[in-house]
């Protein structure tokens, strides 16, 4: 999962660019859920909520480090929730 430090301005533009819906507002600043976030494993050849952040706020979680199999899996499940 990739995480929002506290450089976050909350400007808002990571959130629609991503696809499984993990990020959120927060206080004071933007949240991944790392239930949600298969850093694009599944839609995209890189993060695409990264190059949206115009702060470089968005970095990997070192608390959760996923391998590419596990994202996949998590990918997996969340298509089966909807
Ligand atoms: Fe969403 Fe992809 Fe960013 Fe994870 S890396 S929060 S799945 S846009
Ligand atoms: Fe925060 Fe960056 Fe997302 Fe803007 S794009 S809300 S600064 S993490």
């Amino acid at each position: 999962s990739l995480m929002i430090t506290e450089e976050c301005i909350a400007c808002d533009a990571c959130r629609e660019e991503c696809p499984n819906e993990a990020i959120d507002e927060g206080d004071p600043t933007y949240m991944i859920d790392p239930d949600r976030c298969t850093e694009c494993v599944g839609y995209y050849d890189e993060p695409s909520c990264v190059g949206a952040c115009p702060v470089d706020a968005i970095i990997p979680d070192p608390d959760n480090v996923e391998s590419v199999e596990e994202l996949k899996y998590k990918f997996e499940q969340l298509q089966n929730e909807e």
